[in-house]
Formats: C-alpha cells, sequence, structure tokens
C-alpha cells in the first residue's frame, strides 16, 4: 500500500490511502469477489477479511487518526461496539440522535441487555451528571436532526478521567470536519452510507479506535455475528472517499449560503445550522470542528407546510438519508420516534449542485410570503 508521508494533508489521504504500490499494480485495489481463498495465503474465509476491506479500513484509519473496521453497514457497526459491552451495562446516549441509534438502544434496553440513560448532549453539565456510574458515553455531534453541538473536549476528557469508554458518531462532521479521536473518545463510528460513500448508492458502516484490545473484540463482533461489507460496497465507498473533500467543500459552502438565505426569508420559523451566529453551538462549533457541514435544518409554522414544500420541490428530493451528491429533505416529525422534534422541521442534505438551482428550487417550494 502507499506509504503516506506524515505531511500529508487529509485530501491527499483521501486520494492515496489503500492503493497499491507494487510496480505493475492497478492504481486502485480492485474489487475481490471472493466467498473463500485458496489455503496458504492471509485471507481464508470471506467472513474473516477481504483485501477490499482493507483498503477502505486503510484510508478511513488514516483519516480519523487510528484503526478502522468496516461493517455492513453503520448499524452494525453500532451494533457491534454495543455489542463489546456486558450484560447490564449502563449506555449514557443523546436525547436526540440518530434514530437508529436510539432504536437500537432503547431494543436492546427493553430485553433487558442493556441499561440506558438519556441526556441533552448540548448540555455539558447534564451529562457530566448522566455519566456518573455509567458504562459508556454515547455521543453525536452535530446531532440528528436539530443539529445540536456537544462539547466533545470537555465530555470526552471528564469521561475518559472516570474510565468510562466513549463513542462518538462522526457520520455528519466526517473526519474532515472533526476527529474525535484526537479529542480523547474511545471510538469512532460511521454510517459510509452517507458522506464517505456520498452517492446514495450503498450501505457501508465503520468504527475507527486506537484502542487495540477493543479492535480485536469488534474484528471478532464482526466474524461471529457476520455484520460484514460486501465487496462491491466496500469498492466503492473507497471510490466516494477518493472525492469527499471536494464534495464537502462544495456542499458546505452552498450550506453556508442557504442557511443565511432561510435564516432571513420571513416564511421560515427557524433556521439551525451551526454555521451560523445566531446557533447556540456556533461557537463551540467553530473551536472543535473545521466547518459547520453541510446539513441545515429549518422550521416551518406546520407539518402542512413543510409538507406541502416537500410536494412542491422539484430539485432537491425528498427522501430520508443525507450525504449524497444531490441535495435531499426530510420532514422528520413524521418518523415514529421523533414526535419530540417540532411538527414543521425539515432536515436538508445540502448537495453540490449549483447553489442557486437549490435556492431557486426552496424559494419557489416555500410559496407566497
Ligand atoms: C444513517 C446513520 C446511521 C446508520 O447507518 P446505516 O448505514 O443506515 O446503517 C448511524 N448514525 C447516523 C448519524 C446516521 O446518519
Amino acid at each position: 500500500m502507499t506509504k503516506p508521508l506524515p505531511s500529508w494533508h487529509p485530501e491527499t489521504l483521501a486520494v492515496t490511502a489503500g492503493r497499491p504500490d507494487e510496480p505493475g499494480a492497478p492504481f486502485n485495489t480492485p474489487p475481490t469477489f471472493a466467498s473463500t481463498f485458496r489455503d496458504g495465503g492471509i485471507y481464508g474465509y470471506g467472513r474473516w477479511g477481504n483485501p477490499t476491506w482493507g483498503a477502505l479500513e486503510e484510508a478511513l484509519g488514516l483519516l480519523e487518526g487510528g484503526r478502522a473496521l468496516v461493517f455492513g453497514s453503520g448499524q452494525a457497526a453500532l451494533a457491534a461496539v454495543l455489542e463489546t459491552l456486558p450484560v447490564g451495562a449502563t449506555v449514557v446516549l443523546p436525547s436526540t440522535a440518530y434514530l437508529g441509534t436510539r432504536g437500537l438502544l432503547a431494543d436492546l434496553a427493553a430485553r433487558q441487555r442493556l441499561q440506558t440513560r438519556a441526556v441533552d448532549v448540548t448540555d455539558a453539565p447534564a451529562v457530566l451528571a448522566g455519566i456518573q456510574g455509567a458504562d459508556m458515553l454515547w455521543l453525536e455531534s452535530p446531532t440528528n436532526p436539530l443539529l445540536g453541538i456537544a462539547d466533545l473536549a470537555t465530555l470526552l476528557s471528564a469521561a475518559r478521567q472516570q474510565g468510562i469508554p466513549t463513542v462518538v458518531d462522526n457520520t455528519f462532521a466526517t473526519p474532515l470536519l472533526q476527529q474525535p479521536l484526537q479529542l480523547g473518545a474511545t471510538a469512532v463510528v460511521h454510517s459510509a452510507t452517507k458522506y464517505i460513500g456520498g452517492h446514495s448508492d450503498l450501505l457501508c458502516g465503520a468504527v475507527v479506535t486506537r484502542d487495540e484490545e477493543l479492535l480485536s473484540n469488534l474484528q471478532a463482533r464482526r466474524t461471529l455475528h457476520g455484520g460484514v461489507a460486501g465487496t462491491m460496497e466496500a469498492w466503492l465507498a473507497l471510490r466516494g472517499l477518493r472525492t469527499l473533500p471536494l464534495r464537502l467543500e462544495r456542499a458546505q459552502a452552498n450550506a453556508r449560503i442557504l442557511a443565511e438565505r432561510l435564516a432571513a426569508d420571513p416564511r421560515v420559523v427557524a433556521t439551525r445550522y451551526p454555521g451560523l451566529p445566531t446557533h447556540p453551538g456556533h461557537d463551540l462549533a467553530a473551536r472543535q470542528m473545521a466547518g459547520p457541514g453541510a446539513m441545515i435544518s429549518f422550521e416551518l409554522a406546520s407539518s402542512a407546510l413543510a409538507d406541502a414544500l416537500v410536494g412542491r420541490l422539484r430539485l432537491v428530493v425528498g427522501g430520508t438519508s443525507l450525504g449524497g451528491v444531490e441535495s435531499t429533505i426530510d420532514r422528520r416529525n413524521r418518523w415514529p420516534g421523533e414526535e419530540d422534534v417540532p411538527s414543521g422541521l425539515l432536515r436538508l442534505s445540502v448537495g453540490i449542485e449549483h447553489v442557486e438551482d437549490i435556492w431557486q428550487d426552496l424559494a419557489q417550494a416555500l410559496g407566497p410570503a
């Protein structure tokens, strides 16, 4: 594999990491479609390992500053991390977070596998009170779908002092905007389905950690539970990652402009974007992130108005999920489990189209002033 220089920037790592460097080798690690390998080599059976995963793992590990393991989806990665906990362990989780995370933890709690405590992760004193005696702190920042910002440095170091392992879901920020391992997190989880894949055509997940014991435990979970990434998906995810810096730069530049216009629009009740000075987590985001990202949530006065807006859009696609090249929008409160978010809240995943085309579409769909 290409050996990175310590001076290389993330943009360079995204392009070069996980590439073979032997004379005559293809530029990129090709997808290896194999359920089983001939005896005598490094790979044995396809559930234990595949060179295509290795290339993606190398790239994600370099970008996050740890060692990565890829899984079949973000949920498989999350589940593997939680499965390392003993029965009855207490997990502190964000009260608003990705629905799949909340759903998985609620399911594990209902079956007495784990206990959970929900805290508002944007309220550092509340989190510090909540982690007393806990076995894991699970964080998400920015949070889904409210885009709240958690004070990662404070929370991660407090948990570390108490010997509580910490996990940060870094899906919204990507390693280009935020590197939680550097701030003291035990592990980072990703839904590579989103920004890393970036083209809304695959499911993939990853965990990254510097803790060798956790890494081998997670590897055992992956092999025993079988939540492995497909060869094609892992290959496409790395192909997507190659252009992540460019895609994110454009999407974020678009998001800054759109957030300002939405915030200034009388038809919009509230705009949540960490890049806006009015956002309560603005200063914190400016300190701990390299940029505010490309997710915007904004509120209309009612769910009916929000649904009507989605119905009138011609460019921005109505649908859940995020992080693709195309702009997508989702009225979150329609989903069971998100009744606690404002009913007219729309989560916009800003894509890489021309910003004026996205704005024109949103402006016409917002309807008469
Ligand atoms: C989508 C998502 C997940 C789950 O990932 P899948 O790839 O859908 O399994 C976890 N966390 C966040 C923040 C997500 O957006």
